[in-house]
């Protein structure tokens, strides 16, 4: 394949090859979408803002030896990752409850969980990501076991080194998405993004919530929201360099 040839687009991303046939380039877009793409929008920054955010957390989880497809941020809103062949599950973790736990539970927005819970969803828009049992992992051929385990080992301990970062930030880490990948070698790796897309982050004192849920409620201006995110991680980590 060509250099920098488009081989992928997302709703908001695309991936590009490169020189390497184990890297790829990765462009976060100024568009999102919300309830399995039904709800469109976008906002100029946004890929900004997210690259790097997604930068600054993949940063602090490499200095904690949490290994992803992350090399290094091409500014503005690009960034080299290792190719893996992705796994076909949303990992959620949650701390609290919200989302689609509130609703189908019945539960109270914003109560705290006894401890971490890691759920899996089959990433399949036209089906609304059902929710997936580990059997059926197992037996669909998805992921052994084992790679099971080490997914919730992985999730949990990525959710750790999260709480301690918005903490820093006088923020509320709610929940969030992650997605897992398989390098040749076969080790799994963190993929995809970690962005405001992605999690539930409210304001520690106030509860204001500052990610995706203002574009899907309609709580707010997106672009403040998000833009708030980086702001704080920015002063509690330092910049991107
Ligand atoms: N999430 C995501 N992509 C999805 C579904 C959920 O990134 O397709 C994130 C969502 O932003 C939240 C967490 O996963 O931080 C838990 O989402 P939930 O299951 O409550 O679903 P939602 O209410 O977002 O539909």
């Amino acid at each position: 394949v060509a250099v920098e040839t488009l081989v992928y687009e997302g709703k908001a991303k695309r991936l590009y090859s490169t020189d390497s046939d184990q890297v790829l380039l990765m462009e976060y877009k100024n568009s999102l979408t919300a309830f399995n793409a039904l709800k469109k929008g976008e906002f100029e920054g946004k890929g900004q803002i997210n690259c790097e955010i997604s930068t600054l957390l993949f940063r602090e989880l490499k200095k904690n030896h949490v290994s992803s497809h992350w090399l290094e941020t091409v500014p503005p809103n690009k960034m080299r990752v290792l190719r893996t062949k992705i796994i076909p599950l949303e990992v959620v973790v949650r701390n609290r409850i919200a989302g689609s736990l509130a609703k189908k539970f019945k539960l109270h927005d914003g109560d705290l969980l006894q401890k971490p819970l890691v759920e899996f969803y089959f990433k399949d828009d036209a089906l609304a990501d059902p929710f997936v049992s580990n059997e059926q992992i197992e037996c669909f051929g998805w992921a052994t076991r084992e790679e099971i385990r080490q997914l919730q080992t992985m999730a949990l301990q990525i959710n750790q080194i999260l709480i301690q970062v918005f903490h820093q930030c006088r923020l509320n880490l709610v929940d969030f998405k992650v997605e897992f990948g398989r390098l040749t070698s076969g080790e799994i790796v963190l993929s995809d993004e970690i962005s405001p897309d992605s999690m539930r982050v409210w304001d520690a004192a106030t509860g204001e919530r500052y990610d995706k849920d203002r574009f899907r409620l309609d709580l707010g201006d997106v672009k403040t929201g998000y833009n708030e995110i980086l702001q704080r991680l920015k002063l509690a980590l330092g910049g991107l360099q």
